[in-house]
């Protein structure tokens, strides 16, 4: 068994596979050139092209893990809309909620009764105690800068190296050579970002210390983990460095906990004891609904009522007119109340860790140079002897062909994983025996890229 691939294998796996996926997929592909010329490039949103498909798979209904496509087939679910859906589809008592909300007004621009109790579920989970909601994480990012940048009275965002935030501008920026850059493919980008933005190695709290050094950054902007470029963790002790540079240097730390809401209930910054000035989250938060919170400390949210309090006349600058809304606190206070629970918890990952387990044993048995990591509920497989510590790291260890091949093997034997990296999540309704299919399929697929039996 050669521990790496022929390319001209991942590219006759890739080819095969998408014939095989046209040859299945006839409604998908009717629904695709019926979508074709009334939408750019045939979708709602031009990167749902993206999956390396001959033509995007048109979902019918998903519930809990299952996905169940235009042509009738069914997938089990490990995407899971890249973290909305962690908790499962459609989970139980958020689409009663909803049922239940519906009828009884959506946008009101003003809260409902909900409203104390989701503040008070918010803050005991998470540990702070003031909150607002926004109707994505892009737009809680974007909110918990301009906070920082108003209550610190500085100019400059700090990011690590690798770390996505949403589309907000202020974090699109990366290292290039050392110095901060311009991360490619912007559209429209127009700004020089790199006069207010500043990125950083992850894992390097000498770099970030000379960074901060000069005084002028407002907040450091981080998922406690990186999941975006592959998943990159942080190193023994690099969290509690960065919270505690940011306070000797008078700078709000935020951690964005939108893809580490899988470590448990209060995240990961509640379970490893890291104290955040703010803390942001969106995607799972209400069962799948668009919907984000941003959370602050009460030293913080003394400075933003005062700030509040003597404000001249105008926009704020903050808030859309969708967030907030009643439907979204009663989807909010659901999830919650009855399904991100403690034991929901236990079971995912429980779960992710068979699921580690199995990959890791496939891995050893196929003698391939590749590693496995778990954040809770979340895990991914990358083509690594060990997990990567940097950005850079992480990006020497994709092979984006590779990944494809494996992708659409997988989706044409009813398994679907996240495009773009290999990452995985376990729902409520994951089992181990959806954890064996996926096992099972992704052995098939390394056979068939070695050229050997499965
Ligand atoms: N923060 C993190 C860590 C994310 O991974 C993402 C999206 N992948 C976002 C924020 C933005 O979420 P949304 O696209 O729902 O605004």
């Amino acid at each position: 068994m050669p521990t790496r691939f022929d390319r001209s294998a991942i590219l006759s796996v890739i080819d095969g596979e998408r014939r095989r996926f046209a040859a299945t997929h006839p409604a998908s592909e009717r629904l695709a050139r019926d979508s074709r010329g009334h939408f750019l490039a045939g979708v709602p949103m031009h990167w749902m092209s993206d999956w390396g498909t001959p033509f995007p798979l048109f979902v019918a209904s998903a519930e809990g893990v299952t996905l169940s496509d235009a042509d009738g087939h069914r997938y089990v679910d490990f995407c899971l809309g890249d973290t909305a859906a962690m908790f499962g589809h459609s989970p139980a008592p958020v689409a009663a909620a909803l049922a239940r909300a519906a009828p009884h007004g959506l946008s009101t621009m003003l809260p409902s009764p909900d409203a104390p109790a989701v503040g008070r579920l918010l803050a005991a989970r998470f540990g702070l105690p003031v909150w607002q909601l926004t109707a994505t994480a892009t737009d809680a990012n974007r909110a918990a800068i301009r906070w920082a940048r108003a209550l610190t009275g500085r100019g400059r965002v700090l990011v690590f190296d690798g770390g996505y935030h949403g589309t907000v501008d202020d974090t699109f920026v990366r290292l290039d050579h050392g110095r901060t850059a311009h991360r490619p493919g912007l559209i429209g980008q127009q700004a020089d970002l790199t006069r207010h933005s500043v990125a950083v190695e992850f894992n390097d709290l000498a770099a970030l210390e000379a960074a901060l050094a000069a005084g002028d950054v407002a907040c450091v902007l981080t998922e406690p983990g990186l999941t975006n470029c592959g998943m990159v963790l942080p190193q023994p002790g690099f969290l509690e460095g960065v919270r505690e540079l940011t306070r000797r240097h008078g700078t709000l730390l935020i951690l964005d906990e939108t893809h580490t809401l899988s470590t448990g209930p209060g995240g990961w910054g509640r379970q490893a004891g890291v104290d955040a000035d703010m803390l942001t989250v969106g995607k799972a938060i209400a069962g799948g609904l668009p919907a984000a919170v941003y959370g602050m400390s009460a030293e913080v949210a003394s400075r933003a009522e005062t700030l509040l309090a003597t404000k001249e006349a105008g926009h704020s600058g903050l808030g859309t007119t969708l967030s907030a809304n009643l439907f979204t606190l009663a989807a909010l206070r659901a999830n919650l109340e009855a399904v991100a629970t403690p034991a929901a918890y236990l079971h995912m990952t429980g779960t992710a860790s068979y699921l580690a387990h199995r990959l890791s044993e496939l891995i050893a048995r196929r003698h391939l140079p590749w590693c496995v990591t778990q954040i809770g509920a979340r895990c991914e497989f990358q083509f690594s002897p060990s997990p990567p510590a940097t950005a850079r790291e992480a990006a020497a260890a994709m092979d984006g062909e590779l990944s494809l091949a494996l992708h659409l093997f997988l989706l044409n034997r009813g398994v679907a994983i996240t495009p773009f990296h290999n990452m995985m999540l376990c729902a409520p309704a994951t089992t181990r025996e959806h954890v064996d299919t996926l096992a099972t399929a992704l052995d098939a697929a390394i056979a068939a890229l070695a050229g050997t039996a499965a």
